[in-house]
């Protein structure tokens, strides 16, 4: 309401009366606020312009360097729009612009900005992209991937005739205010000019390190989605001794050999098929064939005692059917679940503590006995440690490796012995590679031990021949 006031007075001037008059301004606000929008944003589309998006980009900048979180530009270009234009008309041009804001806002989180450049050109930013290039990069590339797909979908233009269209996109990635809003924006521009050339339909970065390291992660995660299916994952196992060097068990641990190419160690793939999923398959996969060997090992007196340790990654853990998979595993084999350990990190103990301790007590119940691995390299507390059904703290090899030579790590590692010893864990010591660090080891209580000192991991026919 737009309301004037106006005072009457008498012929002494004094105010007699106030008059009011209301008028209903509605209207103007819509078209005020119509006006605004419209100096922001594209008719068309109703996306940010040019104009929002260098503000909120600016924005981003200044939030990034308060986080310290990594931000990326992609600049997304319709392959062929203008063939299209030129032959069915402006007008179903327009539509598939519509179509392609609608698609691209649906692929995005809320705070990120999905503008139109002008022309065929979009400019997508995401913010909050995490502390460090490379896994911006991954994530930057993850949605821009989503929108490629997307966009590549069939649009249904006039009629129902269903056209296909591809896009390009240019991504760069940034971190707070060390590059203007125009060299970024220059940045993506020179990386969709990098997917136009590549033949179009492709994602490129602005930076080659961070694109050669995505396209060699790209191919590693194609080659491990193939290797469980062409049997090129093995399983060796490495022997576990006592104090007296007499064998009491052996780890399972994980190797990948690609035909013609160098075995791949399990710490250049396993992190890949955590963040990928293939985790979850591999983890089964280790599992069945860690329980036939405990099957095999039953049927002999020399292996009929060993106990088989098994690395659980954290994805696998969460799965709301590992308990289930477990005992299928054992069962398919008729293995012994007191023979199992299943060994977890610190990183997994860290949420859903309760799930975590419930999950543990089942696999208890029926036997199963799980090892902490890495001990010391983490945050673990010695409270929150009794929380979990734990039957033993495998020390890291980083305190093994220098405990002759450095009397810092030899306190720590003779401290988690005690602490084991208080609260009735069995310590075991990993890496082990020399007779003195055996000895300091026993001299002090560690009752279990792994390393190259006894055997390094090797195929079961070559740890079963061995014997
Ligand atoms: P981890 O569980 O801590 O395994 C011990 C690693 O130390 C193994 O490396 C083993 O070969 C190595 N090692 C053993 N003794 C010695 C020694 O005396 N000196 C030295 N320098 N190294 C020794 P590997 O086989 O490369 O495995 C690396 C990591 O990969 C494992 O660390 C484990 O976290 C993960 N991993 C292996 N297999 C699996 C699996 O089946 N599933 C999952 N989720 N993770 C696995
Ligand atoms: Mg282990
Ligand atoms: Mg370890």
């Amino acid at each position: 309401k737009w309301v004037r006031i106006d005072t009457i007075r008498d012929p002494d001037n004094a105010i007699t009366h106030y008059v009011t008059v209301f008028s209903d301004i509605s209207e103007r606000k819509a078209s005020e606020e119509r006006i605004r929008f419209l100096a922001q944003h594209d008719a068309l589309t109703g996306l940010p312009n040019r104009r929002l998006l260098l503000n909120r980009i600016n924005k981003a900048c200044a939030a990034g360097k308060r986080s310290g979180k990594f931000g990326a530009l992609l600049i997304i270009d319709i392959d062929h729009f203008k063939t299209l234009n030129d032959t069915l008309g402006h007008d179903v041009g327009d539509h598939l612009l519509i179509e392609v804001a609608r698609r691209l806002t649906a692929c995005i989180r809320e705070e990120d900005t999905a503008a139109r450049q002008g022309g065929d050109e979009f400019v997508v930013m995401l913010e909050e992209l995490g502390g460090d290039p490379e896994s911006a990069g991954i994530q930057a590339e993850m949605v821009a991937e989503k929108i490629r797909a997307e966009l590549s979908q069939p649009y249904l233009l006039c009629g129902d005739t269903e056209y296909v269209r591809t896009a390009s996109i240019g991504i760069s990635v940034f971190l707070g205010q060390e590059k203007s809003t125009d060299v970024l924006l220059k940045q993506s521009d020179i990386a969709l000019y990098k997917a136009k050339d590549a033949g179009r339909n492709i994602v490129r970065f602005f930076d080659n390190a961070m694109q050669t390291a995505l396209n060699e992660r790209a191919s590693l995660e194609a080659g491990l989605r193939r290797a469980l299916a062409r049997n090129e994952l093995l399983l060796h196992v490495q022997p576990q001794v006592d104090a007296q060097r007499r064998l009491i068990g052996a780890e399972a641990l994980l190797r990948w050999q690609p035909p013609g190419s160098p075995m791949v160690p399990p710490g250049d793939f396993i992190p890949l098929a955590e963040e990928t999923g293939l985790i979850v398959a591999i983890g089964l996969w280790v599992l069945d064939k860690a329980c036939a060997g405990l099957r095999r090992w039953a049927d002999d007196p020399r292996t009929r005692g060993l106990s088989m340790a098994v690395n659980v990654s954290a994805r696998q853990f969460r799965q709301d059917d590992f308990v289930d998979q477990v005992k299928a595993a054992l069962a398919r084999h008729g293995a012994n679940p007191e023979r199992l350990k299943l060994e977890l990190t610190e990183s997994l103990l860290l949420d859903h503590v309760d799930g975590v301790v419930l999950k543990m007590q089942a696999l208890r119940q029926i036997g199963v006995r799980f090892s902490l691995d890495d001990f010391g390299t983490g945050y673990a507390s010695l409270a929150y440690l009794k929380r979990f059904p734990f039957e033993q703290l495998k020390v890291d090899r980083s305190f093994i490796r220098d405990i002759t030579d450095d009397p810092d790590d030899a306190a720590i590692v003779r401290a988690i012995i005690a602490m084991g010893n208080t609260l009735r864990l069995s310590v075991v010591a990993e890496g082990v590679e020399a007779n003195e660090q055996h000895a300091y080891l026993v001299e002090h209580g560690c009752t279990a031990f792994q390393g190259y000192l006894f055997g390094r991991p090797v195929p079961f026919e070559v740890f079963e021949a061995g014997l």
